[in-house]
């Protein structure tokens, strides 16, 4: 999960920019009313090692804190048991000891886990969440200040893979030693879709969740009929904001800009193609819209591993998934970016 807030998907909800921001302390939820919009809210807080946000509509502060009170709870309740920074968590415990013995989970660490195959599947294993080795190799080679060697990553990649992971019964098991999970592309996402889903349960309408620069809408923000979400402008150079329109939708993006590491100089994505054990180098920025926030969220990562063509083909045969993948060109001295979008990407921005 990332420690890092998501520098290059600098998230301004246009109508929220003259707020001063509200904080979590202790356990009252901090609530603020927009002076401009009668009936909406913004709640601010900190969560998976980055920042967040709700948004809704509602009548009046008492009303909203209820709402908005389990939806942070349940964001915290996956975190506990997703996060791989703690050693109490249930992917931890699999991680630590799930190749001895099948490990029993909770349903959702299940759903998390099956919904991960289900995203290898679709993008023929470039998403795979048992890429966690590769990391761990690539870290210690950064450290070390030397690339892995091609057998070092060969062996690495036998542990590697859907079949890694065996999911039967309400338990999970790990296929042999050095197996290892990392849900950090995924588990935004989810957890945006189950806040969402927290927020629908308390009756609310009309909502924006965020965390870490990825988010999903819920109904409208007032009067108009679309969200207005201001993303930065992937490509180099461009300095004016991208306003995308969103209605009921969730938008992602991954990339390289801020996230990378050296080794002699040279940058390294986080992102690793699983098939080939390196760290991916064509794509430094990918942003995907879809229904769901995980499936934003894992495509957006995806495509960042996949060759451009098969990517953009994909995004077009899904229904109501839309991309702008940023590849950067040529080697060297010859560097420059290039813009490819989806069918009906453009049709989401606002001119
Ligand atoms: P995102 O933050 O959505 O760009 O996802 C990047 C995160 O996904 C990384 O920090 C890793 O935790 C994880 N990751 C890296 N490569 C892969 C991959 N090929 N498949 C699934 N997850 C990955
Ligand atoms: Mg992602």
């Amino acid at each position: 999960m990332t420690r890092h807030r998501r520098l290059h998907l600098i998230l301004s909800i246009v109508l929220f920019s003259s707020l001063v921001s509200c904080s979590r302390r202790e356990d009252e939820l901090h609530i603020q009313a927009d002076p401009r919009h009668p009936n909406r809210y913004i709640c601010r807080f900190k969560i998976m090692g980055t920042d967040a946000s709700i948004i809704v509509r509602g009548e009046d502060i008492t009303s909203v804190r209820q709402s908005i009170s389990p939806a942070v709870s349940r964001l915290q309740s996956i975190e506990r048991t997703m996060s791989t920074y703690r050693d109490d968590s249930e992917i931890s415990r699999l991680n630590a000891s799930g190749h001895a013995s099948p490990i029993r989970i909770s349903k959702t660490t299940m759903q998390i886990l099956r919904k991960a195959q289900k995203m290898y599947r679709l993008t023929d294993g470039a998403f795979d969440i048992t890429y966690a080795p590769l990391r761990s190799l690539w870290r210690r080679a950064e450290k070390q200040k030397r690339r892995p060697s091609e057998e070092d990553i060969n062996r690495t990649l036998s542990h590697v893979g859907n079949n890694q992971l065996i999911l039967r019964d309400g338990t999970a098991q790990l296929a042999q030693k050095g197996v290892e999970i990392d849900p950090g592309g995924i588990a935004k996402g989810f957890a945006i879709d189950q806040a969402i889903h927290a927020l629908q349960e308390a009756g609310i309408q009309n909502a924006l969740v965020e965390v870490g620069g990825d988010l999903r809408v819920l109904g409208h923000p007032n009067e108009e009929e679309r969200w207005r979400i201001e993303m930065r402008d992937p490509r180099p150079g461009k300095h004016e904001p991208i306003i995308l329109q969103l209605h009921n939708e969730a938008v992602a993006t991954s990339g390289d800009y801020h996230r990378f590491f050296r080794i002699d100089d040279q940058k390294f994505s986080h992102i690793i193609d699983p098939r080939t054990g390196y760290p991916v180098r064509r794509v430094p920025s990918a942003t995907v819209i879809s229904q769901r926030a995980l499936q934003a969220d894992a495509l957006a990562t995806a495509i960042s591993v996949m060759n451009l063509e098969k990517g953009l083909h994909l995004v077009n045969t899904l229904d109501g998934v839309e991309c702008l993948i940023v590849t950067r060109e040529g080697t060297g001295t010859s560097d420059h970016a290039e813009t490819h979008y989806s069918d009906g990407f453009l049709s989401r921005v606002e001119q």
